[in-house]
């Protein structure tokens, strides 16, 4: 591509409000453009990176037997009432009615259209297994579009759905998928983790997820330090410490606390760890006929609520909220701050880890005062222990092996197991060996492929720009020419280079530009992370040569004239 015809529109600063690096070099480098909050084009620079995570989805994706098609985005409810999903799914999901008053969707995802095509397109199990995929465009009314391409609201995913005649079967592919997601992420130059899952709204048993390790995600991952296990914090287990934790006070005292409403300030007035210290949450929960309930969920002073959990421990209490101040203050009488299991005449779920102290501290149901040596069995109403908490760092690892450590990962792939969730729902059945109607199994599969992209930026920057990964660079090579239009020598060489690397299969970015200063070719070069250069002038083709330099390794070096192409042949693997 000569730089001269093409779209090369890099900017000196980002706007202030981008906040993590990918976000900025991508709009510096003139990759995306906003246009409203969650909505991008992609520039032809930025398409190209694009195009090329797309390609090698789509290869790895056929190399594992799946097979291409194409489904709308805009969505018929009536596919969305028979999945039960149009009055469950969220804000999330953008309504939006026809000329005749029909009510549409647009897609967040595609379980709903692709099972009526299962339902129509397969009618025996001698069609299964069969894994089908698109690379399609989704819509998500996201309550927060944010870090640019990494969290939109239009947005681009390759989906896949298997279809099966039994779980083993389901297992299989979901097995093949795994190993196709690992490869994927391989060839784009990733350092990532798989981690088990929660299933959220998409439903179904099993489910891992692909991780990109960057400080900047927005999830936790809690993997052993001895062992394979790793899982997103929000479903990591949380197993209870085999150590006994010694406390100072072995009677329950009521003591004054005037003014302490936090865990902080609680440590800091009886100066002892937060470990032996309890803090009691009350939630709302609501069912579907408006029943509210009150219970009480208990936790170690250093452990975090995970919504998530308790929402699974309470599920037949209805949805989930934490009750509100002047709730807590009608019913218990006090202040958040001040509520204790003691006396507590509603559900109380103990968290594995507060339920092992052997004796602990806890608010006292009044203002200003707590107690100290609280026992459960002795002192307490009868409660249910559960896992309630995220796991923290140098917790034990749930297989048995090794410490949990804590690291922030960019989820880029999921994957999950639907069973017969949507099948059965949807009635999508084959008749089996006998001849009967069955549901099929089913397995889902989804990559965003510009989170890929956002997420290798995050991986691979340094303070001069975007270091592409060879996979995925939007050229491979660019030629930069010292005073193209004085120099006759070097006009001529570098326009032949340029063409024997076209012809030879390389993407060259060619800076064919009049009027632009070398440094400021270099630094746009480097701005948009091209992985090899050649640097070529007059004063260097005299003496016979042309200068390298790649994006990330080492120095200039200095190539002989002759030497260029076959250098390039070894160095870089061609494109087409
Ligand atoms: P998140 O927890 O980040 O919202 P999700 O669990 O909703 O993700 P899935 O429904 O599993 O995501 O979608 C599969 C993949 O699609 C994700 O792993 C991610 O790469 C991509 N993706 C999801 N939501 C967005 C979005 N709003 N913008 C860009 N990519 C997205
Ligand atoms: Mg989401």
């Amino acid at each position: 591509m000569r730089a001269s015809k093409y779209l090369l529109t890099t900017q000196k600063e980002a706007p202030v409000d981008a906040e993590i690096i990918s976000h900025k070099l991508m709009l510096r480098g003139g990759f995306i453009r906003q246009h409203a909050s969650g909505l991008y084009s992609w520039l032809p620079l930025g398409l190209r990176v694009f195009r090329k995570i797309e390609s090698i989805i789509r290869e790895e994706m056929n190399n594992a037997g799946a097979i291409e098609l194409s489904m709308p985005l805009v969505q018929p409810a009536e596919l969305w009432r028979e999945s039960q999903r149009w009055s469950k799914f969220g804000p999330e999901l953008l309504r939006l009615k026809d000329r005749h008053e029909r009510d549409f969707c647009l897609g967040p995802t595609h379980e709903e259209i692709i099972t009526d095509i299962a339902r129509n397109e397969i009618r025996s199990y001698r069609q299964l297994p069969i894994n089908l995929y698109q690379i399609q465009t989704k819509f998500r009314d996201e309550i927060r579009p944010r870090f640019g391409i990494m969290r939109t609201r239009e947005f681009c995913m390759k989906d896949a759905y298997s279809f099966h005649l039994d779980q083993n079967s389901l297992q299989h592919t979901y097995d093949v998928m795994f190993d196709t997601y690992n490869k994927i992420l391989s060839r784009i130059g990733l350092n990532f983790r798989s981690v088990i899952a929660d299933t959220g709204s998409i439903g179904g048993s099993h489910s891992h997820e692909f991780h990109v390790i960057a400080d900047t995600g927005e999830d936790a991952i809690a993997f052993s330090d001895k062992s394979g296990y790793s899982a997103n914090v929000e479903k990591a287990e949380a197993i209870a410490p085999k150590e006994e934790l010694i406390t100072k006070y072995p009677q329950m005292v009521e003591i004054k606390t005037p003014g302490i409403k936090t865990i902080n300030e609680l440590s800091g007035f009886l100066n002892v760890c937060k470990t032996v210290l309890v803090k009691t949450l009350l939630v709302c929960s609501k069912k579907e006929n408006g029943d509210e309930r009150l219970s009480a969920i208990v936790l170690r002073g250093d452990h975090q609520l995970n919504m998530l959990k308790a929402q699974k421990v309470l599920e037949s209490h209805g949805e989930l909220a934490f009750a509100t101040r002047a709730h807590i203050k009608e019913f218990i009488g006090c202040s958040a701050g001040s509520v204790g299991p003691v006396d507590l005449d509603i559900d109380l779920f103990v968290d594995r880890s507060a339920a092992a102290l052997r004796s602990f501290v806890c608010g006292a149901n009044k203002d200003d005062l707590h107690f100290t040596g609280v026992c459960w069995n002795r002192d307490c109403p009868p409660f249910k222990v559960a896992d309630l908490r995220n796991v923290i760092n140098g917790d034990p690892s749930p297989d048995g092996v090794g410490k949990l450590k804590i690291a922030r990962g960019i989820e880029v792939g999921h994957i999950f197991q639907l069973g017969k969730k949507y099948s059965s729902l949807m009635r999508a059945t084959v008749s089996n060996e006998a001849g009967q109607d069955t549901p099929m199994y089913m397995g889902c599969y989804g990559i965003g492929v510009g989170r890929l992209a956002a997420a290798s930026i995050e991986q691979n920057h340094d303070n001069n720009g975007i270091i592409w990964p060879e996979s995925i660079a939007p050229f491979q090579i660019a030629i930069i020419p010292i005073n193209l239009h004085k120099s006759e020598a070097v006009k001529e060489y570098s326009e032949n280079m340029y063409k024997q690397l076209i012809v030879a299969g390389y993407d060259v970015l060619f800076m064919d530009l009049e009027k632009i200063r070398l440094g400021n070719m270099l630094a746009d070069v480097e701005l948009i992370g091209i992985p090899h250069r050649l640097v070529i002038g007059e004063r260097g083709l005299s003496n016979g040569q042309v200068e390298y330099r790649h994006r990330s390794r080492g120095e200039n070096k200095s190539l002989a004239i002759e030497a260029v192409l076959s250098f390039i042949e070894q160095h870089v693997n061609k494109h087409s």
